[in-house]
């Protein structure tokens, strides 16, 4: 019998899986609905969008994601991969064009002579092996199947895009080019800063919090209002700026408006806050206000947005929004080897599992798209140790508390603990995991190598 796997949706997580299905000699299907049916937040039909921020996160060696990235590279990711090569000058983060990272994938899926891409919308869970990956704004069908199938509501909570400007529309006599503590790879700094005194600052959180929002739907409504409290909430990395200015006034300047490391060459003091821009492109000409999602009306954003120093004539190309997020109540259906616990033939990657952020989802596309390959062979699935960050991940999502899961991301606090008793600061841990990681993922793939 002719062994294929079904993948659906052609996101981070199922580009990277349909890769590895591909890569072991197997046939896949990629069922992806764009461009006959889009999802609110995707503007493309290129596979492995992405749909807000142009970073894939830290790639310091002592940071979360840059473990992460180190045990990638280790497996094999086609995306990382692809994302290395399509870097943009970002400090310390791996950020890329993000048009020309879509096309790359596309373009590789495309050419695999294994992989089938089928523009198809899939409203039922087909038989045989099958990786969902859907992500988070998963179509309206294909979630109610999932809930048939699961037995479980889905949990829902809010996600949101920021702003993008044309980059000669920034004021840079009063803007300024620099990165924090000057840990940039360009010379004049990878990010634009725009610096506001405590007077303008005052007066931006006024604005803010007068500003008019786009009012929720229904279905919004509850959850924020905590009808199914407990079980949604705001991703916290993109939490839209005004929710942030209502837990405080402050709250801002000590967020994604903080100004440490940064000296604005005017006045040679670091100012009180700052909003940084960050490239979005390849060519330069596209800067996103980073960590600026909202929800506030485009005509209030620019408004708003305009009282920023050095943004007074920017011209938006794209103003923030907010989506609905779909994910799964893992805990319940799902093993560390992303097999459905009832259908082993079933696995789930990405976002709708509950893993937060791009490098997560393209990681768990990974680790889906070999188990579902180790299945078809008759080869145990793997299940990573959870000294490792994919493996830790996997493990949160698999056995935290049913009753009160939620989404996470790539970090050091879902690590075991180190117990050589050895005294260490915060960075000195945070080597150590990284070095623990990779010695861990050495010894678990050794004896399979051989
Ligand atoms: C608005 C928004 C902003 C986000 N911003 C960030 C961010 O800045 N940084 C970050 O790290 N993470 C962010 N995330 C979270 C997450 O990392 C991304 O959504 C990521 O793209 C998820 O990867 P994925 O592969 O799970 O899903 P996706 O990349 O969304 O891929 C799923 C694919 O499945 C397709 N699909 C859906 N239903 C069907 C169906 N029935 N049949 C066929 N195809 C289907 C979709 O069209 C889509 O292409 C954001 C999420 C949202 C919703």
């Amino acid at each position: 019998m002719k062994k294929s796997i079904t993948v659906i949706g052609g996101g981070l997580a199922g580009s990277e899986a349909a890769w590895q299905i591909a890569e072991r000699g197997i046939d896949v299907q990629l069922f992806e609905m764009r461009p006959l049916k889009q999802t609110g937040a995707h503007r493309t039909s290129d596979l492995a969008e992405l749909v807000c921020s142009n970073s894939l996160g830290s790639k310091l060696p002592d940071r979360a994601s840059g473990v992460l990235m180190s045990e990638l590279r280790t497996l094999d990711s086609l995306l990382l991969h692809i994302a290395e090569g399509e870097a943009l000058p970002a400090g310390g983060a791996l950020a890329v064009d993000r048009e020309s990272f879509g096309r790359k994938v596309t373009d590789q899926i495309t050419r695999h002579p294994r992989i089938e891409i089928i523009r198809q919308e899939v409203r039922q869970l087909p038989e045989g092996a099958v990786v969902v990956s859907s992500g988070p704004l998963t179509s309206e069908n294909l979630s109610n199947e999932i809930a048939r199938f699961t037995g479980e509501d889905h949990l829902y909570f809010f996600d949101a895009l920021s702003p993008i400007v044309e980059s000669d529309s920034i004021d840079m006599t009063i803007s300024f080019r620099a990165s924090r503590y000057d840990r940039g790879e360009t010379e004049d700094g990878d990010y634009i800063n725009c610096p506001f005194t405590k007077p303008e600052y005052e007066n931006f959180i006024d604005a803010l919090l007068d500003a008019e929002r786009f009012p929720l739907r229904e279905f919004e409504i509850s959850i924020r209002e905590g009808v199914r409290a407990g079980f949604h909430q705001y991703f916290e990395a993109c939490l839209p700026i005004e929710v942030i200015a209502e837990r405080g006034r402050d709250a801002l300047a000590y967020g994604p408006m903080r100004p440490v490391g940064l000296t604005d060459p005017r006045t040679g003091k670091r100012p009180h806050a700052v909003v940084q821009l960050r490239q979005d492109n390849l060519i330069a000409s596209l800067y996103n206000l980073v960590g600026f999602q909202t929800n506030l009306t485009y005509q209030s954003q620019y408004h708003v947005f305009r009282l920023i120093p050095g943004l007074q004539k920017a011209e938006f190309v794209r103003y923030g929004q907010m989506h609905r997020n779909t994910f799964i109540n893992s805990p319940k259906l799902l093993l560390p080897s992303l097999q459905a616990r009832f259908r082993p033939d079933l696995f789930f990657a990405g976002q709708i599992t509950g893993v937060e952020g791009y490098l997560g989802n393209i990681a768990t596309g990974l680790l889906a798209g070999v188990n579902a390959s180790r299945l078809l062979a008759d080869e145990i699935p793997l299940v990573l140790p959870t000294t490792t960050i994919l493996g830790a991940l996997c493990s949160y999502i698999s056995s935290s508390d049913p009753v009160r899961f939620q989404p996470m991301k790539a970090n050091f606090g879902i690590l075991p603990g180190l117990e050589d008793g050895v005294r260490r600061n915060r960075r000195q841990r945070a080597n150590a995991y990284a070095v623990r990681s990779s010695q861990a993922l050495y010894e678990y793939l050794k004896p399979k190598n051989n």
